[in-house]
């Protein structure tokens, strides 16, 4: 059998709480992805929290963009800490790749990029990537790891992209606005009204928002691929999905 290659982006609200890491969380995601690799896929992880974890350290304000990329710096090494002691558990083991926006507009530097990556998923080891936060230019950078993701999935390879976040599933309207939203199971394209609405992250690490991860899904769905939108708190769904086949909840975006 084949492996099949995919990325999972886990969002700063999961993996936070109350400024700190949520361990817990990073636990079971690491244990499930241990589980996905008994399965034989191949698994590349997007993971936000490095300024969250930074903050942990030392709390400067992060109102400014200047503090934002210091915390990074300090928050990255500290994040892949927690992940590689995590992995290690399951006796796996995990390496970090930052990447900038613009690696993507260059063919060697993504040919570059793809080797090491192929060479880590090779070796069984789990990259896991973020945005170089540090040394991205405002210009340049994506600010948000859902687009990154997409990125990531296309130009190395990955046929499938999960998105773990605060939200279970992509509902017709905000949930956390109206009682009565309902839950979208299956969705084939997206509206330009949808991905052009306004990003309304609400929560002062999450930069994405519910429009970004549409954005992701939209260029997943473009590029032939697809996406899953699943709660990151409650790991049940996208384990059905992935795991058993079944899908019982979450939003399958697919063209
Ligand atoms: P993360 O931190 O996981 O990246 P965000 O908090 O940035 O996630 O984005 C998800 C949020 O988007 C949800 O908590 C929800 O309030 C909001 N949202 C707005 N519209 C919708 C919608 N139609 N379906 C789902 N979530 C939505």
């Amino acid at each position: 059998m084949t492996a099949q290659r995919i990325v999972i982006k886990v969002g700063s609200h999961v993996l936070t709480q109350e400024g700190a890491i949520a361990k817990v969380r990073m636990f079971a995601l690491v244990e499930f992805i241990a589980q996905l690799k008994a399965k034989e896929y191949e698994v590349i992880l997007v993971s936000s929290g490095a300024v969250a974890a930074g903050f942990t350290q030392l709390p400067l304000d992060r109102s400014s963009v200047a503090n934002k990329q210091a915390l990074a710096a300090i928050g990255q090494p500290y994040l892949l800490k927690m992940y590689q002691e995590k992995f290690e558990i399951f006796d796996l083991l995990c390496s970090q790749v930052l990447l900038r926006a613009d690696v993507f507009d260059s063919a060697e530097h993504m040919n570059h990029a793809k080797v090491a990556i192929d060479t880590l998923l090779e070796n069984n080891v789990v990259p896991i990537i973020n945005e170089n936060d540090t040394v991205s230019i405002e210009e340049l950078i994506f600010g948000d790891n859902d687009r990154l993701s997409a990125h990531v999935a296309h130009h190395f390879d990955a046929p499938f992209l999960v998105i773990l976040s605060d939200i279970n599933a992509f509902y017709d309207k905000d949930p956390n606005k109206y009682a009565d939203a309902k839950q979208r199971k299956v969705v084939n394209a997206l509206l330009k009204e949808e991905l052009e609405a306004e990003h309304n992250p609400n929560n002062e690490f999450a930069t994405g928002g519910i429009v970004t991860k549409l954005q992701a899904a939209d260029f997943m769905m473009k590029h032939g691929k697809e996406m899953f939108l699943a709660s990151g708190f409650d790991l049940s769904d996208v384990k059905s999905y992935l795991l058993d086949g079944v899908h019982e909840s979450g939003t399958l975006f697919k063209a």
